[in-house]
């Protein structure tokens, strides 16, 4: 699972399974996935995918994790783009209707947007991520279809 942009309007993801880019409108998205009897309130689930139909996750990391290994790799602004997705998606009421009947919106889930200084260190451009992921661990490309 891979976010690449966040714009005012919608995302961008690049499906792990079959490489393709989707572009996934905010308003369609919500914080929260069921699990049994409870909401995890740190996952966002994503469309499923138009040409593999596969379904991803994104999940935010604990308010708790210590400072990347690797700043400014893939996956450290992978991170910080989920994060910002899921304030993002808080602060628009996009909630579980789980967690909204649990007394307040947005009482029990605790976003944590990028800080402007985080913005203008590793987001100069806008909320998108150009180094490319690491591909080496995956598969050569499948192409017969
Ligand atoms: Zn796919």
């Amino acid at each position: 699972m891979a976010l690449h942009e966040i714009t005012p309007e919608d995302m961008l993801q690049r499906c792990a399974r079959c490489g393709s880019r989707n572009r996934v409108s905010l308003d369609t998205l919500e914080v929260g996935v069921a699990r049994y009897e409870d909401v995890d309130d740190g996952l966002v689930q994503l469309p499923a995918c138009p040409a593999c139909r596969s379904t991803e996750f994104l999940i935010r990391a604990p308010e708790d994790e210590p400072a990347h290994p690797a700043p400014g790799s893939f996956a450290h602004l992978h991170q910080l783009l989920v994060g910002h997705l899921h304030a993002e998606l808080v602060q628009r009421g996009r909630l579980h209707t789980a967690l909204k009947s649990k007394g307040g919106r947005t009482s029990k889930v605790r976003p944590s947007p990028l800080s402007q200084e985080a913005r203008e260190r590793w987001f100069p451009q806008g909320l998108r991520i150009a180094v490319p992921p690491d591909e080496q661990a995956r598969a050569p490309e499948e192409s017969s279809q």
